[in-house]
Protein backbone atom coordinates (compact mmCIF):
# COMPACT_ATOMS: atom_id res chain seq x y z
CA UNK A 1 0.00 0.00 0.00
CA UNK A 2 1.24 3.16 -0.71
CA UNK A 3 1.99 5.55 1.84
CA UNK A 4 0.42 9.27 1.85
CA UNK A 5 2.43 11.66 3.65
CA UNK A 6 0.58 15.14 4.28
CA UNK A 7 1.80 18.96 3.75
CA UNK A 8 4.98 18.65 2.15
CA UNK A 9 7.24 21.23 -0.08
CA UNK A 10 7.55 20.60 -3.33
CA UNK A 11 10.95 22.50 -3.41
CA UNK A 12 13.07 19.93 -4.00
CA UNK A 13 10.83 18.33 -6.62
CA UNK A 14 10.68 20.79 -9.05
CA UNK A 15 13.62 22.22 -11.15
CA UNK A 16 12.54 26.04 -10.21
CA UNK A 17 13.05 25.64 -6.69
CA UNK A 18 9.77 26.66 -5.91
CA UNK A 19 8.39 26.38 -2.44
CA UNK A 20 5.22 25.38 -2.70
CA UNK A 21 3.70 23.24 -0.94
CA UNK A 22 1.45 19.78 -1.41
CA UNK A 23 -1.80 18.97 0.66
CA UNK A 24 -0.91 15.21 0.28
CA UNK A 25 2.06 13.78 -1.28
CA UNK A 26 3.20 10.14 -2.26
CA UNK A 27 5.87 8.21 -4.11
CA UNK A 28 4.64 5.47 -6.65
CA UNK A 29 7.21 2.42 -7.11
CA UNK A 30 5.45 -0.32 -9.21
CA UNK A 31 2.84 -0.32 -11.63
CA UNK A 32 0.44 -2.52 -9.07
CA UNK A 33 1.20 0.44 -6.01
CA UNK A 34 -0.02 2.59 -8.68
CA UNK A 35 -3.03 0.68 -9.42
CA UNK A 36 -3.93 0.03 -6.41
CA UNK A 37 -3.73 3.62 -5.22
CA UNK A 38 -5.74 5.13 -8.38
CA UNK A 39 -8.89 2.02 -7.51
CA UNK A 40 -8.81 3.73 -3.53
CA UNK A 41 -11.67 5.78 -1.92
CA UNK A 42 -9.07 8.27 -1.13
CA UNK A 43 -7.48 8.70 -5.02
CA UNK A 44 -11.07 8.95 -6.04
CA UNK A 45 -12.06 11.69 -3.81
CA UNK A 46 -8.92 14.15 -4.29
CA UNK A 47 -7.57 15.99 -7.12
CA UNK A 48 -4.06 14.58 -8.21
CA UNK A 49 -1.10 15.33 -9.74
CA UNK A 50 1.90 13.55 -11.93
CA UNK A 51 5.15 14.40 -11.04
CA UNK A 52 8.31 13.42 -12.61
CA UNK A 53 11.59 15.40 -12.32
CA UNK A 54 9.48 18.26 -12.11
CA UNK A 55 11.47 19.86 -14.52
CA UNK A 56 9.00 21.40 -16.83
CA UNK A 57 6.13 22.61 -14.08
CA UNK A 58 5.76 25.68 -12.59
CA UNK A 59 3.72 26.11 -9.02
CA UNK A 60 2.08 29.41 -8.98
CA UNK A 61 0.38 28.13 -5.58
CA UNK A 62 0.53 25.15 -3.21
CA UNK A 63 -1.44 22.14 -4.96
CA UNK A 64 -4.63 21.46 -3.13
CA UNK A 65 -4.59 17.92 -3.52
CA UNK A 66 -2.19 14.58 -4.16
CA UNK A 67 1.24 14.64 -5.79
CA UNK A 68 1.72 11.42 -7.07
CA UNK A 69 5.68 11.06 -7.28
CA UNK A 70 6.94 8.96 -10.17
CA UNK A 71 10.07 6.24 -8.74
CA UNK A 72 8.54 3.14 -11.11
CA UNK A 73 12.02 2.00 -12.39
CA UNK A 74 13.40 -1.04 -14.80
CA UNK A 75 14.19 -1.03 -18.60
CA UNK A 76 14.31 -4.45 -20.40
CA UNK A 77 14.68 -5.69 -23.95
CA UNK A 78 11.51 -6.45 -25.40
CA UNK A 79 12.90 -8.39 -28.17
CA UNK A 80 15.62 -7.60 -31.13
CA UNK A 81 17.27 -8.57 -34.72
CA UNK A 82 20.60 -7.43 -36.29
CA UNK A 83 18.91 -4.06 -37.01
CA UNK A 84 16.85 -2.66 -34.51
CA UNK A 85 16.21 -3.20 -30.71
CA UNK A 86 12.68 -2.82 -29.11
CA UNK A 87 13.46 -1.43 -25.42
CA UNK A 88 11.01 -0.74 -22.97
CA UNK A 89 11.78 1.36 -20.43
CA UNK A 90 9.52 2.01 -17.08
CA UNK A 91 8.16 5.73 -17.19
CA UNK A 92 10.17 6.33 -13.44
CA UNK A 93 13.46 6.09 -15.34
CA UNK A 94 15.57 9.07 -15.60
CA UNK A 95 15.82 10.30 -19.48
CA UNK A 96 19.90 11.14 -19.17
CA UNK A 97 20.22 7.56 -17.45
CA UNK A 98 18.34 6.13 -20.35
CA UNK A 99 19.85 7.93 -23.13
CA UNK A 100 23.60 7.03 -21.65
CA UNK A 101 22.55 3.55 -21.52
CA UNK A 102 21.58 3.27 -25.22
CA UNK A 103 24.94 5.19 -26.48
CA UNK A 104 27.20 2.70 -24.33
CA UNK A 105 25.44 -0.31 -26.23
CA UNK A 106 25.76 1.70 -29.01
CA UNK A 107 21.93 2.02 -29.91
CA UNK A 108 20.97 4.72 -31.81
CA UNK A 109 18.00 7.10 -32.28
CA UNK A 110 18.30 9.32 -28.49
CA UNK A 111 21.86 10.53 -29.44
CA UNK A 112 20.88 14.48 -29.70
CA UNK A 113 18.74 14.19 -27.00
CA UNK A 114 21.16 13.55 -23.99
CA UNK A 115 21.60 15.83 -20.84
CA UNK A 116 17.49 16.49 -21.17
CA UNK A 117 16.32 16.36 -17.33
CA UNK A 118 13.10 14.48 -16.64
CA UNK A 119 11.45 11.29 -16.82
CA UNK A 120 10.63 8.24 -19.30
CA UNK A 121 7.26 8.59 -18.36
CA UNK A 122 7.44 12.86 -19.01
CA UNK A 123 9.47 12.08 -22.58
CA UNK A 124 6.28 11.26 -24.73
CA UNK A 125 3.68 13.82 -22.74
CA UNK A 126 5.39 16.95 -24.57
CA UNK A 127 7.24 15.05 -27.40
CA UNK A 128 10.80 16.58 -26.33
CA UNK A 129 12.95 17.22 -28.88
CA UNK A 130 16.43 19.09 -29.19
CA UNK A 131 19.23 19.41 -31.78
CA UNK A 132 16.81 17.80 -34.51
CA UNK A 133 15.54 14.71 -33.10
CA UNK A 134 12.06 14.30 -31.19
CA UNK A 135 11.29 11.50 -29.04
CA UNK A 136 8.20 10.08 -31.31
CA UNK A 137 10.89 9.45 -33.59
CA UNK A 138 11.97 6.18 -31.48
CA UNK A 139 8.61 5.60 -29.87
CA UNK A 140 6.67 2.27 -30.68
CA UNK A 141 4.27 2.37 -28.11
CA UNK A 142 3.06 4.36 -24.77
CA UNK A 143 1.69 2.26 -22.01
CA UNK A 144 -0.31 4.08 -19.33
CA UNK A 145 -2.96 3.60 -16.52
CA UNK A 146 -6.59 5.24 -16.99
CA UNK A 147 -6.79 7.22 -13.59
CA UNK A 148 -10.21 6.70 -13.15
CA UNK A 149 -10.27 2.61 -13.86
CA UNK A 150 -7.36 1.70 -13.09
CA UNK A 151 -6.98 -0.13 -16.61
CA UNK A 152 -3.29 -0.35 -18.38
CA UNK A 153 -4.15 0.92 -22.24
CA UNK A 154 -1.13 0.72 -25.06
CA UNK A 155 -1.32 3.30 -27.33
CA UNK A 156 0.46 3.21 -30.86
CA UNK A 157 3.18 5.98 -31.51
CA UNK A 158 0.10 7.33 -34.27
CA UNK A 159 -2.80 7.31 -31.06
CA UNK A 160 -0.15 9.65 -29.40
CA UNK A 161 -1.01 12.35 -31.80
CA UNK A 162 2.65 13.34 -31.67
CA UNK A 163 3.20 17.28 -32.36
CA UNK A 164 5.51 19.94 -31.60
CA UNK A 165 5.88 19.54 -27.74
CA UNK A 166 2.11 18.16 -27.52
CA UNK A 167 0.94 14.87 -27.49
CA UNK A 168 -2.55 13.28 -26.50
CA UNK A 169 -1.46 13.26 -22.99
CA UNK A 170 -0.90 17.27 -23.07
CA UNK A 171 -4.44 17.65 -25.12
CA UNK A 172 -7.64 15.59 -24.62
CA UNK A 173 -5.84 13.13 -22.45
CA UNK A 174 -4.61 15.73 -19.74
CA UNK A 175 -4.57 14.57 -16.35
CA UNK A 176 -6.43 10.88 -17.49
CA UNK A 177 -3.85 8.67 -17.96
CA UNK A 178 -0.50 7.89 -15.57
CA UNK A 179 2.18 6.83 -18.43
CA UNK A 180 3.89 4.08 -17.10
CA UNK A 181 6.52 2.47 -19.66
CA UNK A 182 7.43 3.55 -22.97
CA UNK A 183 8.80 1.35 -25.67
CA UNK A 184 11.53 2.89 -28.29
CA UNK A 185 12.96 1.21 -31.28
CA UNK A 186 16.33 2.16 -31.49
CA UNK A 187 18.98 1.24 -34.27
CA UNK A 188 21.83 -1.54 -33.70
CA UNK A 189 23.69 -0.61 -37.27
CA UNK A 190 23.67 2.24 -39.80
CA UNK A 191 22.64 4.77 -37.60
CA UNK A 192 20.70 7.96 -38.80
CA UNK A 193 23.31 10.32 -37.20
CA UNK A 194 21.73 14.02 -37.29
CA UNK A 195 24.47 16.81 -37.25
CA UNK A 196 23.12 19.59 -38.90
CA UNK A 197 21.07 21.17 -36.50
CA UNK A 198 22.45 23.98 -33.95
CA UNK A 199 25.92 24.20 -33.28
CA UNK A 200 26.49 20.01 -33.40
CA UNK A 201 28.98 20.53 -36.97
CA UNK A 202 30.91 23.14 -35.71
CA UNK A 203 31.62 21.32 -32.04
CA UNK A 204 32.27 18.12 -34.04
CA UNK A 205 34.67 19.87 -35.88
CA UNK A 206 36.54 21.62 -33.31
CA UNK A 207 36.90 17.88 -32.18
CA UNK A 208 38.46 17.04 -35.02
CA UNK A 209 35.76 14.47 -35.68
CA UNK A 210 34.58 14.31 -39.27
CA UNK A 211 32.88 10.77 -39.23
CA UNK A 212 30.84 10.84 -35.63
CA UNK A 213 29.87 8.02 -33.72
CA UNK A 214 26.68 7.99 -31.80
CA UNK A 215 28.39 8.40 -28.62
CA UNK A 216 30.67 11.57 -29.97
CA UNK A 217 27.23 12.88 -31.24
CA UNK A 218 25.82 12.85 -27.47
CA UNK A 219 29.34 14.07 -26.14
CA UNK A 220 29.25 17.08 -28.32
CA UNK A 221 25.29 17.45 -27.55
CA UNK A 222 26.50 17.41 -23.92
CA UNK A 223 29.19 20.17 -24.42
CA UNK A 224 27.06 22.38 -25.99
CA UNK A 225 24.18 21.84 -23.25
CA UNK A 226 26.70 21.94 -20.26
CA UNK A 227 27.61 25.72 -21.94
CA UNK A 228 24.43 26.95 -22.70
CA UNK A 229 22.16 26.62 -20.28
CA UNK A 230 22.18 27.10 -16.52
CA UNK A 231 22.40 24.12 -13.90
CA UNK A 232 19.05 24.18 -12.44
CA UNK A 233 20.76 23.16 -9.20
CA UNK A 234 22.22 26.24 -8.44
CA UNK A 235 20.25 28.25 -10.73
CA UNK A 236 16.65 27.11 -10.97
CA UNK A 237 15.30 26.76 -14.13
CA UNK A 238 12.84 24.84 -16.04
CA UNK A 239 14.33 24.98 -19.68
CA UNK A 240 12.68 26.95 -22.04
CA UNK A 241 9.89 28.51 -20.85
CA UNK A 242 8.32 29.26 -24.31
CA UNK A 243 7.35 27.45 -27.30
CA UNK A 244 8.62 28.79 -30.86
CA UNK A 245 5.93 30.22 -32.33
CA UNK A 246 4.32 29.32 -35.67
CA UNK A 247 3.42 32.35 -38.23
CA UNK A 248 1.96 32.44 -41.62
CA UNK A 249 4.23 33.12 -44.51
CA UNK A 250 2.22 36.30 -44.97
CA UNK A 251 3.35 37.40 -41.12
CA UNK A 252 6.79 36.41 -41.95
CA UNK A 253 7.23 38.56 -45.20
CA UNK A 254 5.59 41.80 -42.85
CA UNK A 255 8.10 40.99 -40.32
CA UNK A 256 11.63 41.03 -42.46
CA UNK A 257 10.06 44.60 -44.19
CA UNK A 258 10.45 45.79 -40.37
CA UNK A 259 13.55 44.11 -39.39
CA UNK A 260 16.57 42.88 -40.66
CA UNK A 261 17.21 38.89 -40.52
CA UNK A 262 14.58 37.79 -38.57
CA UNK A 263 16.07 33.92 -37.68
CA UNK A 264 13.51 30.98 -38.95
CA UNK A 265 13.02 27.67 -40.11
CA UNK A 266 10.26 25.98 -41.82
CA UNK A 267 7.07 24.86 -40.12
CA UNK A 268 4.19 22.38 -40.61
CA UNK A 269 1.88 25.45 -41.74
CA UNK A 270 4.42 29.01 -41.86
CA UNK A 271 7.61 30.00 -40.37
CA UNK A 272 8.84 28.85 -36.98
CA UNK A 273 10.66 32.01 -35.48
CA UNK A 274 12.86 31.49 -32.12
CA UNK A 275 10.88 32.69 -29.34
CA UNK A 276 14.23 33.61 -27.74
CA UNK A 277 15.21 36.10 -30.13
CA UNK A 278 11.83 38.00 -29.93
CA UNK A 279 12.61 38.01 -26.43
CA UNK A 280 15.87 39.43 -26.84
CA UNK A 281 14.88 41.94 -28.93
CA UNK A 282 12.51 43.48 -26.96
CA UNK A 283 15.37 43.57 -24.45
CA UNK A 284 14.73 41.03 -22.04
CA UNK A 285 17.72 39.22 -21.65
CA UNK A 286 19.94 39.17 -18.38
CA UNK A 287 17.18 41.25 -16.94
CA UNK A 288 15.93 40.77 -13.03
CA UNK A 289 12.52 41.62 -11.71
CA UNK A 290 12.82 40.98 -7.89
CA UNK A 291 13.48 37.12 -7.35
CA UNK A 292 12.83 36.29 -11.32
CA UNK A 293 14.47 36.62 -13.87
CA UNK A 294 15.78 36.26 -17.93
CA UNK A 295 18.65 34.26 -18.12
CA UNK A 296 22.01 35.79 -19.76
CA UNK A 297 22.99 33.76 -22.20
CA UNK A 298 19.52 32.32 -23.30
CA UNK A 299 16.60 34.77 -23.23
CA UNK A 300 14.46 31.75 -23.60
CA UNK A 301 15.36 30.55 -20.02
CA UNK A 302 13.55 32.32 -17.16
CA UNK A 303 15.53 31.69 -13.93
CA UNK A 304 14.75 31.71 -9.66
CA UNK A 305 17.75 34.19 -8.69
CA UNK A 306 16.83 32.91 -5.32
CA UNK A 307 13.60 32.73 -3.09
CA UNK A 308 11.16 33.86 -6.11
CA UNK A 309 7.72 32.94 -6.01
CA UNK A 310 5.59 30.74 -8.74
CA UNK A 311 3.69 33.91 -9.15
CA UNK A 312 6.94 36.20 -9.87
CA UNK A 313 7.89 33.68 -12.25
CA UNK A 314 5.04 33.56 -13.98
CA UNK A 315 4.25 37.79 -14.03
CA UNK A 316 7.47 37.78 -15.35
CA UNK A 317 6.40 35.62 -18.10
CA UNK A 318 3.00 37.81 -18.78
CA UNK A 319 5.08 40.63 -19.47
CA UNK A 320 7.74 39.40 -21.67
CA UNK A 321 4.20 37.95 -23.85
CA UNK A 322 3.07 41.59 -23.66
CA UNK A 323 5.91 43.23 -25.31
CA UNK A 324 6.55 40.54 -27.66
CA UNK A 325 3.24 40.65 -28.39
CA UNK A 326 3.20 44.52 -28.97
CA UNK A 327 6.33 44.67 -30.98
CA UNK A 328 5.81 41.59 -33.22
CA UNK A 329 2.55 40.95 -32.66
CA UNK A 330 2.99 37.46 -32.19
CA UNK A 331 1.60 35.19 -28.72
CA UNK A 332 4.43 33.43 -26.89
CA UNK A 333 2.76 30.03 -25.48
CA UNK A 334 4.17 28.78 -22.80
CA UNK A 335 5.94 25.55 -22.93
CA UNK A 336 6.07 24.80 -19.26
CA UNK A 337 2.99 23.14 -17.26
CA UNK A 338 1.59 26.00 -14.83
CA UNK A 339 -0.32 24.57 -11.77
C1 LIG B 1 17.72 22.78 -17.99
C2 LIG B 1 16.55 22.19 -18.74
C3 LIG B 1 16.67 21.89 -20.08
C4 LIG B 1 15.58 21.33 -20.79
N1 LIG B 1 15.74 21.06 -22.12
C5 LIG B 1 14.73 20.52 -22.82
C6 LIG B 1 14.89 20.20 -24.21
O1 LIG B 1 15.95 20.38 -24.79
N2 LIG B 1 13.83 19.68 -24.87
C7 LIG B 1 12.63 19.44 -24.24
O2 LIG B 1 11.71 18.95 -24.92
N3 LIG B 1 12.46 19.72 -22.93
C8 LIG B 1 13.46 20.24 -22.21
N4 LIG B 1 13.30 20.55 -20.88
C9 LIG B 1 11.98 20.33 -20.25
C10 LIG B 1 11.88 19.01 -19.46
O3 LIG B 1 13.13 18.49 -19.15
C11 LIG B 1 11.10 17.93 -20.24
O4 LIG B 1 9.82 18.41 -20.59
C12 LIG B 1 10.94 16.64 -19.44
O5 LIG B 1 10.37 15.64 -20.26
C13 LIG B 1 10.07 16.81 -18.19
O6 LIG B 1 10.19 15.63 -17.42
P1 LIG B 1 9.80 15.61 -15.88
O7 LIG B 1 9.87 14.20 -15.42
O8 LIG B 1 10.61 16.58 -15.14
O9 LIG B 1 8.28 16.10 -15.95
P2 LIG B 1 7.51 16.97 -14.87
O10 LIG B 1 8.03 18.36 -14.90
O11 LIG B 1 7.51 16.27 -13.56
O12 LIG B 1 6.05 16.95 -15.50
C14 LIG B 1 5.77 17.65 -16.69
C15 LIG B 1 4.29 17.40 -17.07
O13 LIG B 1 4.12 16.03 -17.44
C16 LIG B 1 3.18 15.37 -16.58
N5 LIG B 1 3.74 14.04 -16.32
C17 LIG B 1 4.96 13.75 -15.80
N6 LIG B 1 5.13 12.43 -15.74
C18 LIG B 1 4.00 11.86 -16.23
C19 LIG B 1 3.58 10.51 -16.42
N7 LIG B 1 4.34 9.47 -16.07
N8 LIG B 1 2.35 10.29 -16.96
C20 LIG B 1 1.55 11.34 -17.32
N9 LIG B 1 1.89 12.63 -17.14
C21 LIG B 1 3.11 12.89 -16.62
C22 LIG B 1 3.10 16.25 -15.33
O14 LIG B 1 1.86 16.11 -14.67
C23 LIG B 1 3.32 17.63 -15.91
O15 LIG B 1 2.11 18.14 -16.45
C24 LIG B 1 14.36 21.09 -20.13
C25 LIG B 1 14.25 21.39 -18.76
C26 LIG B 1 15.34 21.92 -18.07
C27 LIG B 1 15.21 22.21 -16.59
Amino acid sequence: MVAIQENISLKRFNTFGIDAKANYFCEVKSIEDLISLVQSEFFKSHRSLILGSGSNVLFRQDFKGLVVHNSIFGRNIVHQNDESIYLKINSGELWHDAVMHCVQNNWGGIENLSLIPGTMGAAPMQNIGAYGVEVREVIESVDAVELSTGRIKTFSNLECKFGYRESIFKNELREKFFISSVTLTLTKKNHRVTTSYGAIADTLSKMNIAQPTIKNISDAVIKIRTEKLPDFNSLGNAGSFFKNPEITEAHFLELTSNFESVPHYPANQGVKVPAGWLIEQCGWKGKTFGNAGVHDKQALVLVNRGGATGDEIFSLAMKIISSVSEKFSITLTPEVNIF
